[in-house]
């Protein structure tokens, strides 16, 4: 097997770049740079590199060394920390390229590696890119317990039930003349029924992991020139909209990610709902109205100049909504067409009432998430794949009779338990390994 290198630090200039070596020929290759003897396992140090073609100096660096098997990726490992010169990084590959059975790693290689070689399962491999692009801080809780093992614990805690249901009906498919006691039909579809239960409330998670991680929706809705582009800009503090005294100046769907309260939230700014004729300008109205359907939370705008921007969408409104009275500044009060709905009134150009707003909003996007000891004591559903294969677990856990068959059920078993297997890559996984680390950067 190659020995594979490749820069892991972000390609954009800071003061220092790392590239991991990993692979038998990880000392042949320091040796290749200058450095003679094997830095000792777990500890940085110091060294200068030179070309071996002319012994000429290339650089002042640091290296950490990790021995087989108690490495990242179980092989021999070293990180040489260079100064980010473009020039460096290039000549160090060039020498690193020309050793014998070494080659740049390709997208993910390392994180193969580390689960070929049982350092972690596939959902914590998996977790890796989500913690490295976790921005809020429910983000970051929830990548980093993922790669802790949390959640493939639990699939792999199912998969030897699964496995010891299982056990104990082959001890019977070996002796076919002999009947099943009813002791052990019953113990047996019990315990497939209370599994197959436990696998159901999982699924059924209203995508709360997956949405913690890409992040929940929330849509802006209301009539033209009621504010929202002013809204969105308020809350990402940012012109991301065009504030226009014109009506229909947003004809798609603007959208910004923002951390609320520590949870990721994408927000999109709607076109203006209204009746029109313009053809983009419908388009428009259309994609508002599917957005508003999709949101896990809507904000409903209104002008209080204006009691028709209330007309066009109030069936909008339901528990997911909250009403937003805008330009309290032109108005004193809540105007009578209103009053019924309790709106929040707010002025976003005289700055009124806004840290309310905040306030309310922070509390609802907070209330999206289950309470905290539910979040601490389980882990989500992270990866549309996760969610596949136990779908077609439970398919067959429900497949799954004594009344049939002994050898008929026994094979249900061994499908369902294999549909977990491939969660955290225990059965048949050469075919999705491909298909996981492929979308992973080089240096992961
Ligand atoms: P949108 O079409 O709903 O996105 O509305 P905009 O955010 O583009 O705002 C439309 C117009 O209303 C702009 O001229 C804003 O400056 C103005 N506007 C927004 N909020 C307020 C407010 O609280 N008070 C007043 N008087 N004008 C506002």
């Amino acid at each position: 097997m190659h020995t594979i290198f490749a820069p892991i630090t972000s390609s954009h200039l800071g003061a220092v770049s790392v590239i991991r070596i990993s692979g038998t020929e990880t000392s042949q290759c320091l040796k290749a740079l200058g450095i003679k003897k094997e830095p000792a396992h777990q500890k940085i140090s110091f060294h200068k590199i030179s070309d071996p073609n002319n012994s000429e100096l290339i650089d002042e660096v640091l290296v950490s060394f990790f021995k087989s098997p108690n490495s990242f990726t179980g092989e021999d490992v070293a990180e040489i920390s260079i100064h980010a010169s473009p020039f460096i990084l290039k000549k160090v590959s060039s020498i690193l390229t020309t050793q014998k059975n070494v080659r740049i790693a390709e997208a993910g290689e390392f994180s193969k590696r580390a689960f070929l070689n049982g350092k972690i399962d596939l959902v914590q491999a998996e977790a890796i890119p989500d913690l490295i692009a976790s921005e809020t801080e429910s983000q970051h809780k929830q990548a980093l317990k993922q790669l802790q093992g949390k959640l493939g614990q639990i699939y792999e805690n199912w998969r030897f039930k699964l496995i010891s249901i299982s056990a104990r009906l082959e001890a019977y498919i070996d002796f076919p003349d002999e009947d099943l006691p009813q002791t052990i039909i019953d113990e047996v579809e019990n315990n497939v029924k209370s599994l197959t239960q436990e696998i159901k409330s999982h699924i059924n998670d209203q995508k709360v992991g997956q949405k913690i991680k890409d992040g929940f929706n929330l849509a802006i809705i209301g009539a033209p020139n009621v504010g929202k582009s002013s809204l969105i800009n308020f809350l990402s503090n940012s012109e991301v909209a065009i504030v226009s005294e014109i009506a229909g100046t947003t004809r798609d769907v603007v959208e910004t990610n923002l951390s609320i309260n520590g949870i990721a939230v994408k927000i999109s700014d709607t076109a203006g709902i209204r009746e029109t004729n313009d053809l983009i300008e419908k388009e428009g109205v259309k994609r508002a109205f599917k957005k508003a359907e999709e949101a896990d939370l809507k904000i409903i705008v209104l002008d209080s100049q204006n009691p028709n921007s209330f007309n066009e969408f109030k069936d909008l409104i339901d528990e997911k909504s909250i009403i937003l009275l805008n330009k309290i500044d032109l108005c004193e009060k809540v105007p009578n067409w209103l009053i019924r709905l309790k709106p929040i009134t707010i002025s976003l150009t005289k700055k009124i009432n806004t840290s309310n707003l905040t306030k309310i909003l922070e509390k609802k996007i907070s209330s999206l998430l289950p309470d905290k000891s539910f979040q601490e004591n389980s882990a989500f559903i992270t990866q549309e794949r996760y969610r596949t294969a136990l779908q077609n677990s439970v398919a067959f856990l429900e497949e799954f009779s004594l009344t049939k068959n002994v050898e008929l059920a026994a094979e249900d078993l061994r499908m369902a338990t294999r549909q977990i297997g491939k969660i955290t890559g225990r059965v048949d996984i050469e075919n999705i390994l491909d298909v996981i680390f492929s979308s992973f950067c080089i240096g992961k």
